[in-house]
């Protein structure tokens, strides 16, 4: 009997009780049933009240009329309301039981799928929250004081959700925990967000992921969209893909469509991944809905559409820019998850600089004159590097200010004295940059150099005007950006002598740190490495062998990965590679002049990571092959 109660406990409150509506349908079900009860022994009959009673009957009574307020005279005094007789129905205890109820009957459904969620077992869960309800129940009857039953009856509540919820915080990531401090402030200032922010789909049916439509101009018309795109089937679809992706951490989602299938990648940091393929038949409604919730047009298949959405994911929204196309065989849909304004500005600690380095990228910061570069690849987190240097230089530097496109908007840092000057598409740049300089700044940065004439005039602010110039391109390693510069078609006699250094960074994948797994490396290859065999004999990789029995691992989702750091490479412009840029530039040779003046290599930073545990070998072959 009791399993058939906690099977009903499974199935029938994943339907019947998910609807707030029914929920509380149901809770009036167990109200009315228990009404008779009420008047058992807190409605109870005179005699045995003022037998069992006594002094402390009457105290408790003395809380009952404070509770009920006073101003009631049939509440007013117990006595009189027990003398109603045994059938009587306290409203307000029958409240204060109810609320209770429906506390745990919320929390019973919430652990009940909770524990899907968490991949603990439901069955014995189920038990623990039901039992002690049904016991304190029982208990509450029996026992003659109204105050004893409702705090045994909350109790019951309490207790196995404390226990469910350490438990569960455990088990899940850092994000994922409940009524803890950062969640339950996330929460407070959800509530607030959903309120106008009309999310949609995040109760009910589905994963917990609510959409937010976006793109309209009128908030009347967003409504619409979204009351438009719950009718579909291909709601559900959209919610089941984007809480896939939030829970992975992705950043970016491709749909391809072709006649037959729908495939689903998914970008985690900085890598592809499969998410399996779905039919047409459940996709198609998911792009109706995706375009839907971003204003666009749902018909047209062909054009290049663009809008944005956003999720509503604990508390936490999230806005997507989308785009689709039509292609030779179908349609792509390409989902990006936009980097948060106004994120907390990592340090460059945080980004995983070497305190040698930092103290090295100090010095050149705090150089009066010349040019600093920034390398990386495209998407190899230069802003960050950049903003974390500019927080760093904010102690010698005053006036910064950077200079950028108005499409660019790629460097927003808080806290910091920057202005940015925007410079429409199309225009020429020169006269504003000329303007820019007689605003007696004392340091400029400029993403993206890719103009000859910009970076001349560069030159002539560092070498005569005693500027700090602060610059970012495209390059693989540090060299490579100086000669970057030079095939600009750079006079080299201007910049040779204002360049100071370069930072050159790579982005590598962290080893999730749950379920990395150790293994002892050949002292050959240790050696090879270029590591000291007496001290280095454990390297750490991503589980192997894994079964598809395997629980995945919630940290990463079974990847063996979870976040990014960047190895740098610091190159500090001395006279030998000075001489080497003037005459005759080739890479090889930088490089060598570069070892030769202590510079570590990607490769060589990169190993350091791997002896300490921090990422695997084969991330690190894998970003050095990019
Ligand atoms: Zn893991």
């Amino acid at each position: 009997m009791f399993t058939r109660f906690v099977s009903w406990n499974v199935t029938a409150r994943r339907d019947v009780l998910t609807a707030p509506g029914n929920a509380i349908r149901i809770g009036l079900l167990v109200a009315a049933l228990l009404a008779p009860l009420t008047g058992l022994p807190w409605g109870m009959p005179p005699v045995w009240s003022q037998e069992a009673g006594g002094a402390a009957g009457a105290a408790a009574g003395d809380v009952e009329a404070a509770e009920a307020g006073g101003d009631d005279a049939a509440f007013a005094t117990p006595r009189e309301f027990g003398r109603q007789g045994s059938g009587f129905l306290s409203i307000l205890k029958l409240l204060g039981l109810l609320v209770i109820f429906l506390i745990w009957v919320y929390v019973a459904d919430w652990i009940n799928r909770d524990t899907a969620f968490a991949k603990m077992p439901h069955v014995p869960w189920n038990m623990v929250v039901v039992f002690p309800m049904l016991a304190a129940i029982i208990l509450a009857l029996v026992i003659p004081f109204f105050l004893v039953g409702l705090v045994l009856t909350a109790f019951a509540v309490l207790i196995p959700l404390v226990v469910f919820v350490l438990q569960r915080n455990a088990k899940v990531h850092n994000d994922e925990r409940v009524l803890t401090p950062a969640h339950i402030s996330a929460v407070l200032s959800g509530k607030k967000k959903k309120r106008s922010g009309d999310a949609g789909g995040s109760e009910g049916k589905g994963p917990p992921v609510g959409l937010i439509p976006m793109g309209a101009d009128r908030d009347l018309m967003n409504r619409s969209n979204l009351l438009t795109a719950k009718q579909s089937s291909g709601f559900l679809v959209a919610r089941e893909v984007l809480f896939d992706a939030i829970k992975r951490h992705a950043d970016k989602i491709i749909l391809d469509y072709t006649p037959e299938i729908v495939s689903v990648r998914m970008e985690i940091d900085g890598v592809w991944h499969d998410a399996g393929n779905r039919d047409r038949e459940t996709a198609d409604p998911m792009l109706v809905v995706l375009k839907k919730i971003s204003n666009l047009k749902i018909d047209d298949r062909k054009s290049r559409q663009k809008g944005n959405f956003g999720t509503a994911y604990r508390g936490r929204k999230q806005t997507w820019n989308f785009g689709s196309q039509g292609t030779k065989m179908g349609e792509r849909a390409v989902l990006q998850l936009r980097t948060k304004n106004g994120s907390k500005l990592s340090s460059l600690e945080e980004l995983g600089m070497r305190p040698k380095l930092i103290e090295c990228l100090r010095e050149l910061l705090s150089m009066p004159r010349g040019i600093l570069l920034f390398s990386a690849l495209p998407g190899g987190g230069l802003s960050a590097t950049l903003a974390a240097s500019l927080v760093a230089a904010d102690r010698y530097m005053r006036h910064i200010v950077t200079f950028e496109e108005e499409t660019h908007g790629e460097i927003e840092i808080d806290n910091i004295d920057v202005n940015t000057f925007r410079i429409s598409k199309g225009q020429s740049t020169v006269p504003e940059l000329l303007r820019l300089f007689r605003t007696e700044p004392d340091a400029v940065v400029v993403p993206n150099l890719r103009d000859p004439q910009i970076v001349d005039i560069l030159c002539d602010q560092a070498n005569k005007e005693g500027k700090l110039i602060l610059g970012t391109i495209r390059a693989k390693e540090a060299v490579e950006a100086i000669l970057r510069v030079l095939a600009l078609k750079v006079s080299a006699d201007k910049f040779v002598p204002a360049i100071r250094g370069v930072v050159n960074q790579r982005l590598i994948r962290k080893l999730c740190s749950r379920c990395k797994e150790a293994y002892n490396p050949s002292p050959e290859l240790v050696k090879k490495l270029g590591l000291p065999t007496e001290r280095v004999d454990t390297f750490y990789r991503e589980p192997q062998n894994k079964t598809e029995e395997d629980e995945l691992c919630s940290a990463c989702g079974g990847i063996g990965y979870r976040g990014r750091t960047a190895m740098f490479e610091m190159l500090v412009v001395d006279d030998p590679m000075r001489e080497a840029l003037a005459n005759q530039p080739k890479i090889e040779g930088l490089r060598q002049i570069a070892q030769k003046s202590g510079n570590r290599t990607l490769q060589e930073e990169g190993i350091v990571l791997v002896a300490r545990g921090i990422t695997s070998l084969s991330e690190l072959q894998r970003v050095l092959k990019q």
